[in-house]
């Protein structure tokens, strides 16, 4: 028998999740399923994420409802908007086979008539977030006096955001009667106290230990030089060419510079931070999902809630000040019984922090060492071997060329003709990391290394330095404009390589750029006649003088990789849109100069 019915799931429910691939419960589906179709307890379970808590309370809520009837009978409070969809488009997904289930999302950040048309449609099921939850209420546009559960889903998360008092004055509506399920990752105090103020004698569950992170989860740390630590991270990147990551910063700042720089390198990532409009957001995590970037760059709240799976790495750019932080961090890889590393590339003064973590989550991080140039163009090289033996060859289509291809061909050998097709790839990382230097920092140096040197990202590549010149050009985010768009329209322009390209600064309606100096006539020759919507546009050398120790050298990536640059089309939608109201008319940047310094690069 399916071990859904044996836990007392209904056909049609068990039916509709083996469609879904669930086999058989998680731990925590097992011991709480039983316990929630009582109806009769308060719940706290405790686990962590990735471990099935949404179907956890999910089908019990669907066993539990009368779904004959048309009004609020449960209501999910959850701490974000991505996390609301999720769990209501799972829900959704449980019932499927089931008859009139009503479940509505309710969030912030989207059109609200829609959200208060559908509630007065009828439902049964609420998902929310808790400050639109709270709004509605205040319109008396829900009625929630006949409500039997409630859940609330990521508690910790939900009280690190600051979502306490809406908590009370939503829950200040339901009945007295009510349950209340509360799930949580970690049990800091806060979850505590809710759990007592709102539960009389709830049952208690807590998978694995309390405030370990999941099983699954590897720790490593890399200890390297400050000045090292980009260079160190791309390494480990490259060393893990199949790698789906997400990569922790501290400040948005950091998050944007290094996803510039991954960007400028060539791989395709991009940043998620809280300065991003919830559209803006939706797509990088929509790009992210759907495989189109390979690293998500963010800070700590922008990353709550992001539920992707199979994501093999976190990487801790910048240690998080928290334990409890760390933990969130970490969950994100090594979901529903994968595995997954968890990776932090500290200097030695952080050293104590690791220990703290440590202590924290009661396991042991493993030190791990950057692996060398030779290792990266090992597992590169055996990377692309693996790639051309898994191809999936699409025979009809490929069939036309295939006597073109072995004419041209016919002369080699086949040990020849291989060693060609995996040199293709294998050269470009041979060329970038034939002298790379070690990066591990030796221990004892700690100290003397520190002072100084945290000059943040070093997009250098170690192995001797290039004269930057800083231009002005009259084109900026007005014209639509983003960092990639403009380095896209500047090679395209002037037929420089973009890697030779240095820091970008994007602002209104001006930009400035670095180039190498002996590219500096290049780019004037290219721009020279040059317009842009009829706008001459106008290239000078900003009077900052010249940068060092910047600029590309790492390989970038080809083909696959690099899809969304080289096919030009976000180039394109940018460019031929119709520009936005600020029209022409140059501002003054002069006195602005001073302000576009990298200063900010200091901070952390
Ligand atoms: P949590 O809320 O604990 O973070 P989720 O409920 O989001 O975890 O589940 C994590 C992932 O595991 C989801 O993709 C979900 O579809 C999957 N999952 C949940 N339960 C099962 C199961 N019994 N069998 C297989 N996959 C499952
Ligand atoms: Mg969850």
């Amino acid at each position: 028998m399916n071990p859904f019915i044996e836990l007392g799931i209904r056909h049609d429910i068990v039916n509709a999740i083996s469609e879904l691939g669930f086999e058989k419960p998680t731990p925590i589906q097992e011991q709480s399923i039983p316990v929630l179709l009582t109806g009769s307890n308060d719940f706290v379970g405790l686990a962590q994420t990735g471990t099935g808590k949404t179907a956890a309370f999910g089908l019990p809520l669907l066993e539990l409802l009368d779904f004959e009837e048309n009004y609020p009978q449960a209501l999910v409070l959850c701490p974000t908007r991505e996390l609301c969809l999720q769990i209501t488009n799972d829900i959704k997904n449980y019932a499927k086979k089931m008859g009139n289930v009503q479940v509505v999302a309710v969030y912030g950040g989207a059109n609200i008539s829609d959200q208060l048309r559908q509630i007065k449609r009828g439902v049964q099921i609420v998902v929310a977030t808790p400050g639109r939850m709270l709004d509605i209420i205040n319109r008396k546009a829900i009625d929630f006096s006949k409500v039997k559960f409630v859940v609330l889903d990521e508690a910790d998360e939900m009280l690190n955001m600051g979502f306490q008092e809406d908590i009370d004055s939503i829950l200040s509506t339901t009945p007295e009667e009510k349950k209340t399920w509360l799930f949580s990752a970690t049990m800091p105090t806060e979850v505590r106290r809710i759990a007592k103020k709102y539960m009389k004698d709830p049952f208690e569950l807590t998978m694995g230990e309390k405030n370990t992170g999941n099983v699954n989860i590897e720790h490593e740390y890399y200890i390297v030089r400050a000045r090292d630590k980009y260079a160190a991270f791309k390494r480990i990147v490259d060393f893990n060419p199949d790698i789906f990551g997400i990569v922790f910063c501290r400040t948005k700042i950091e998050t944007q510079d290094i996803a510039e720089a991954l960007i400028k390198d060539g791989y395709n990532a991009d940043s998620l931070h809280g300065d991003l409009s919830q559209q803006q957001r939706d797509k990088v995590m929509k790009r992210y999902r759907d495989r189109n970037l390979q690293l998500l760059i963010a800070t700590d709240v922008a990353a709550r809630g992001i539920d992707v799976n199979d994501v093999t790495h976190v990487i801790n750019y910048s240690l998080p000040d928290e334990v409890e932080n760390y933990t969130h961090r970490s969950g994100r890889t090594a979901r529903a019984g994968k595995t997954g590393v968890s990776i932090s590339i500290i200097n030695a003064k952080e050293l104590g922090k690791i220990r703290q973590i440590e202590r924290g989550l009661g396991k042991r991080f493993v030190k791990a060492e950057i692996p060398t140039g030779f290792d990266v163009c090992e597992k590169q090289l055996f990377s692309i071997v693996h790639k051309v033996h898994n191809v999936q060859v699409n025979e009809p289509q490929i069939e036309q060329y295939i006597p073109r291809i072995m004419e041209e061909f016919k002369e080699m050998s086949k040990e020849d003709f291989i060693k060609r097709f995996a040199s293709i790839e294998f050269n470009r990382f041979l060329d970038y990391y034939k002298n790379a230097p070690d990066l591990n920092a030796p221990l004892e140096e700690g100290r003397r290394f520190e002072r100084g040197e945290d000059r943040g990202i070093d997009r250098g590549n170690g192995s001797g330095k290039s004269e930057f010149t800083r231009l002005f050009i009259n084109l900026g985010s007005v014209d639509e404009f983003n960092r990639g768009d403009l380095l896209g329209y500047i090679c395209n322009q002037t037929k420089i390589s973009g890697r030779t390209v240095g820091k970008i600064d994007v602002k209104g309606v001006y930009s400035f750029f670095e180039v190498q100096n002996a590219d500096v006539d290049k780019v004037m020759a290219g721009f020279k006649e040059a317009d842009f919507k009829g706008r001459p546009v106008r290239i000078e050398i900003s009077g900052e003088g010249t940068s060092e120790n910047r600029g590309g050298g790492y390989p970038r990536r080809e083909g696959g990789y690099n899809r969304e640059r080289s096919g030009g089309e976000r180039r394109e939608g940018g460019y031929n849109r119709e520009r936005s109201g600020a029209s022409g008319g140059f501002r003054d940047f002069s006195g602005k100069r001073k302000e576009d310094r990298p200063e900010r690069r200091r901070r952390f």
